[in-house]
């Protein structure tokens, strides 16, 4: 998060920036109009601090400034004067609260509380699991971690801990997932914080990369290496100070936001480059991809492979007929009826036009010819648009022992589907790799 302090006292400058850092805000600090319009100009920001006066204007003028720029139109905004009796606030100055400057710790708490509030929306999404089993430590701790608007959820021991934590099966950006572990090390019960963090690191999905902090009573470097070897992220004695826990775990979650952001999008561009957009079905690019591996896997564990080429019959004349416009919406709803046909180990590509190929695994020639001949019925009976389609189905199995690539395997129900097309169409013929 990012504030911009706005302020002409060199003394509130600081406070404020100190204040604001320790509830996890990275600031940017001026004490004109001019240098403010700058930073309104390039960034946005989260919270702005805006004092009644400034070296070259008024704070209300600035406000002003930022109603007309979008970035900024929304950041809530803080105005600090040193007299109340003389505000010059009227309806027209978009302000969130006014803090008069009496005394520093008044001043603190009420920016303090304001930002909890405001963080609020962002801070109530996450979830903490937090283990401790002093019941008075606990207390304190919670009480502070629910006041930053975190969702915390406490145990006193490790095993009830890695229970609740190992049946969450959401990880990443989801909004049920934890996003932090606060572990006490010595706790009641047979397993230790150290036990629940190497468990925590051995789960072989996203959840195990979790941030953990860990608290103890004890300070000693055997501890502290042990801690870090086993993959705590930070470290923290008792007595805890509060603002550092605070701190570490507001720069904790930041980072893993980040990271599970990176993940989302990087999921997202390869769902992109992998997916034909009409169809929904696998793109032939990741078709040539993937199709070895999917084949050679079938020898390496010794399970049958079949692949089908499933071409649209007369399709030109769709498109000639009813427009180039109504032949999407017939692929895009074939394609659909194939992505919901096939299990999720098979992969269903779309080759090229109105070709499909599917890879089919633990799929030997006669379970391939059922499910082919059933998908050419269910094919003809769509009525996409209101039309009726068919298809002809070319068809090949590797057995386990058999050898063959994608190309051999591809040339072989491709020749299937030039027999159907010869015999009439509307058909699928099989076509075994020995012949
Ligand atoms: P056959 O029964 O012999 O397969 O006849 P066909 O007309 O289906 O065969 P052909 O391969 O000659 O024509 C395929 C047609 O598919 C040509 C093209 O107009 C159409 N096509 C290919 N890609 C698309 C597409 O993305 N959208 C639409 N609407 N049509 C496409
Ligand atoms: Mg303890
Ligand atoms: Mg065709
Ligand atoms: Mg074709």
């Amino acid at each position: 998060m990012r504030a911009l302090i706005i302020e002409n006292s060199r003394l509130y400058r600081q406070f404020l920036d100190t204040t604001l850092r320790e509830q996890g805000f990275e600031n940017d600090i001026c004490s004109s109009l001019a240098q403010a319009r700058e930073f309104i100009d390039a960034e946005q920001y989260q919270l702005l601090c805006v004092n009644q006066h400034l070296e070259d204007g008024k704070g209300r003028e600035l406000i002003h400034y930022c109603n007309q720029h979008a970035e900024n139109s929304k950041t809530p905004i803080l105005y600090f004067t040193t007299d109340d009796n003389r505000l010059e606030v009227d309806d027209s100055l978009r302000i969130d609260q006014i803090i008069v400057k009496r005394n520093l710790q008044q001043v603190s708490d009420q920016v303090v509380r304001f930002i909890e509030k405001i963080s609020d929306p962002l801070r109530s999404e996450i979830k903490i699991l937090f283990i401790e089993d002093s019941e008075s430590i606990a207390r304190v701790i919670l009480s502070h971690l629910g006041n930053a608007g975190y969702k915390v959820s406490r145990y006193s021991n490790g095993e009830c801990a890695w229970k609740e934590f190992i049946n969450v099966k959401s990880f990443g950006s989801d909004t049920e997932a934890y996003s932090l572990v606060i572990t006490d090390i010595n706790l009641e019960g047979k397993m230790t914080g150290l036990d629940v963090v190497r468990k925590i690191r051995g789960i072989d999905d996203a959840r195990g990369f979790i941030p953990i902090i860990a608290i103890t009573g004890e300070n000693n470097d055997e501890l502290r290496l042990s801690l870090y070897e086993s993959g705590v992220n930070d470290y923290l004695n008792k007595p805890v100070l509060i603002p550092e826990l605070l701190i570490r775990a507001n720069n904790l979650i930041t980072n893993k936001r980040l990271l599970d952001k990176v993940h989302d999008q990087r999921r997202e561009l390869y769902a992109l480059a992998t997916t034909d957009k009409l169809t929904g079905c696998h793109n032939r690019h990741s078709l040539m991809e993937f199709s070895d591996k999917f084949i050679s896997q079938g020898s390496r564990h010794n399970y049958p492979v079949s692949l089908m080429v499933i071409d649209l019959d007369h399709f030109k004349s769709v498109n000639d007929t009813h427009g180039h416009a109504t032949g999407d919406i017939v692929l895009a709803e074939i394609g659909n009826l194939l992505n919901k046909s096939f299990r999720e180990g098979d992969l269903v590509a779309r080759f090229g036009g109105e070709e499909f190929v599917v890879l089919m695994s633990h799929c030997d020639s006669e379970y391939a010819q059922t499910k082919a001949e059933s998908l050419r019925v269910e094919i003809e009976a769509l009525q996409p648009n209101g039309l009726t389609i068919t298809s002809s189905i070319g068809l090949t199995t590797k057995g386990r022992e058999e050898i063959a690539d994608f190309e051999m395997l591809f040339s072989f129900a491709d020749a299937g589907v030039y027999q159907a097309k010869e015999n009439g169409r509307n058909q699928v013929v099989f076509k075994p790799l020995k012949a």
